[in-house]
């Protein structure tokens, strides 16, 4: 991966950024998704922010190489903290890393007033994606959109959220498969649930063999078995 050659996670993520934003990438490490949106052409202005000073260091030399200096600040500094209101920053990405991590930051962000709540959200969770649609839905997001890839055996979803006048209410099972996802399904999603129901069974199989008292997580397990099964046979 490169700025020229961005990942398919990445470049995935790209495409749901809107054309002509000025953009925020909150834990941007080497800077290759603005780097190459500014290369594409797709937006007018960046901060690349970042917390740790190794990542921040490669992210100003990425920026740097490429002549953007002008067009893309590197900002060390802890998530939304590395946007100012002058910055008029229309979009925020926040990539490859948990759910409650990115959650945390959009928070934070919220409580000191870096976020304003006007900005497209493009998020890519690498784990607990339900928390993270759940804040969305408490701080009153419409999720907009969603895509769901493979790359490297590894599965990604990416919610991409906005405030709208009228916010939408998601069911739990909306809030835990997507909203949209669930709608689409497809090759992906499907193999995603598989996954997830294997491991669950294997998890109630091996609590089953435990001599300490399981019946509680046996039966949240259970349930969330079912639950699974029932979107995969198309009952949701
Ligand atoms: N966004 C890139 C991507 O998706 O390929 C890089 C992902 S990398 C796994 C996560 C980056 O987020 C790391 O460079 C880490 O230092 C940075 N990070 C973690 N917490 C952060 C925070 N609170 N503020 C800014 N950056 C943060």
């Amino acid at each position: 991966m490169n700025e020229n050659q961005l990942s398919k996670r990445l470049e995935r993520v790209g495409e749901l950024i809107p054309s002509g934003s000025r953009l925020a990438d909150i834990g941007s490490d080497h800077a290759y998704l603005p780097v190459a949106l500014m290369l594409q052409g797709k937006i007018e202005f960046a901060v690349a922010g970042e917390v740790v000073k190794g990542p921040y260091d490669s992210a100003e030399k990425q920026v740097r190489k490429n002549g953007l200096s002008e067009k893309i600040t590197v900002r060390l500094a802890d998530g939304m903290e590395a946007v100012t209101a002058e910055d008029h920053i229309t979009a925020v990405s926040i990539c490859g890393m948990g759910g409650i991590l990115i959650r945390d930051i959009l928070e934070k962000g919220r409580v000191t007033e870096h976020l304003s709540g006007q900005e497209v959200l493009i998020l890519q969770p690498n784990v607990g994606e339900p928390m993270l649609r759940s804040w969305l839905m408490t701080q009153s997001y419409t999720i907009i959109a969603e895509d769901i890839l493979e790359e490297n055996q590894k599965i990604y979803e990416i919610i991409c959220a906005e405030k709208k006048a009228s916010p939408a209410n998601y069911t739990e099972e909306e809030l835990t498969f997507g909203p949209l996802l669930l709608q689409k399904k497809g090759i992906v999603f499907t193999k995603k649930w598989q996954r997830e129901l294997k491991q669950r069974r294997n998890v109630v199989e091996q609590l089953k063999k435990s001599k300490a008292d399981q019946q509680q997580k046996i039966a949240a397990l259970e349930q969330e078995i079912k639950k699974i099964e029932e979107v995969l046979k198309g009952e949701y």
